[in-house]
């Protein structure tokens, strides 16, 4: 009884809340999206290249809600993608048609596909490639920083792995003794092989490795910091900034990992995107556009001043895993009523486990984040901001149109 006059007391309060537009909903379920950032996985057995840094072994800490093990949307996701099949089955029968066909049911057109190589399966024009550099950044021993914590330990083993592949593909077998040298037969000739291998854009993981201060450095600082193995954090900014440069000189995004990240030892200040504000400044770096991964989630603010900045971009992956489509809204929101046309939808799909694989992560993150653009244009729309074809257009812009524009996809796939 007492139960029942709850629910009747707060009935009013729940249908207070907002829907979404019915028509808005329809048409952003109709959008085939561009997803600026994810990490899917080779249908054969054994791949492990989907991230430079895989997450799956840190020590325990505790983990948001929505990705801990036995939770709803890993389920509803399953249900939706596979439903009576078996994902293994699907595999065996589609083989190397089987990523294709996961876009497909989650309405993407086009996955920037953020691992160490593509390969069978992950080819364009469906998946573009977006290969890591942080490994150019750290040439010096990394014992030291690698002992910080257990976490730190395993990623700079993996940078060095990286590193050591890097340098042979250059013919070396340890970096060159000077930092010129370094430059031109390592760092610069790497970019090249990566966008001539198809890059559109490179990918930093550094806020696992550091903070994002990547200060103005010398040349001359730089140059010493190499020789004597000293002022190691001069020489990776120097590095972080040369490596930008030159991205930007060839066509290249540079996409940063700009948020909380997982792990007890994880540093959350350090990804603050204010401490990046200097290199968006650079002069020399207004050539390059850096696009700020997973939206700088719980520093959103930060992020939507930074918009006004030319060359700063930004996607709303990792906050639609982890957080539930009304608190995504509010974000979106701001974004859309301050800088709409740098704003850009992505998944983050990451294989975290068997019962959330890049399939079912990418199908929460996509019906999520649908959700939340869906809140966000009819909260627009009841208070008057925008007429409803606005709302279309803006849906349009974020899904698709402002990533087709950034990444130049008319012109790629023109020459297809
Ligand atoms: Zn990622």
């Amino acid at each position: 009884m007492k139960l029942l006059a709850l629910l009747l007391a707060l009935a009013p309060f729940v249908s207070a809340q907002l829907q979404i537009d019915p028509v808005i909903a329809a048409e952003i379920a109709k959008i085939k999206a561009i997803d600026n950032h994810a990490h899917p996985v080779l249908p054969a057995a054994g791949d492990t290249e989907y991230d430079a840094l895989p997450v799956e072994h840190m020590d325990p800490y505790t983990e948001p809600v929505r990705t801990r093990v036995g939770i709803a949307p890993a389920a509803e996701a399953s249900r939706q993608l596979f439903g009576n099949a078996q994902k293994r089955a699907l595999i065996e029968q589609k083989r190397e048609g089987y990523p294709n066909w996961v876009l497909d049911q989650l309405g993407i057109e086009t996955m920037l596909a953020n691992r160490v190589s593509l390969g069978p399966g992950l080819a364009p024009p469906r998946f573009l490639w977006v290969p890591f550099e942080d490994a150019l950044m750290f040439p010096l021993d990394n014992r030291s920083l690698a002992s910080a914590n257990p976490d730190r330990k395993a990623f700079f083993d993996d940078e060095d792995r990286l590193l050591a592949r890097y340098l042979k593909e250059c013919g070396y077998a340890k970096p060159p003794a000077s930092l010129g040298e370094y430059l031109q037969k390592i760092v610069d000739p790497t970019l090249d092989r990566h966008k001539r291998g198809g890059a559109v854009a490179i990918k930093f993981e550094a806020a696992y490795l550091r903070s994002l201060d990547f200060d103005e450095v010398s040349r001359a600082e730089a140059d010493a910091a190499y020789t004597h193995k000293a002022a190691y954090k001069k020489l990776q900014d120097f590095l972080f900034r040369h490596i930008a440069a030159e991205a930007g000189g060839l066509g290249m995004a540079v996409h940063l990992h700009v948020a909380w990240g997982p792990g007890g030892y994880f540093h959350i200040a350090g990804t603050n995107p204010l401490l990046l504000e200097s290199v968006f400044n650079d002069p020399r770096l207004h050539g390059t556009n850096f696009v700020l991964l997973h939206g700088g989630w719980p520093f959103t603010r930060e992020i939507t001043a930074l918009l006004t900045k030319p060359n700063v971009y930004t996607d709303f992956s990792a906050q639609t895993l982890l957080n539930y489509p009304r608190t995504v809204a509010q974000v979106l929101r701001e974004w859309l009523e301050f800088a709409p046309d740098k704003v850009l939808f992505a998944t983050d799909a990451y294989p975290y486990s068997d019962e959330m694989g890049w399939e079912q992560s990418g199908w929460v993150a996509s019906d999520t984040g649908r959700q939340a653009l869906g809140l966000a244009l009819t909260g627009m729309l009841n208070d008057g901001e925008i007429t409803r074809d606005r709302a279309f257009e803006l849906a349009h812009m974020l899904l698709h149109d402002n990533a087709a524009k950034l990444y130049h996809l008319d012109k790629l796939y023109d020459l297809k």
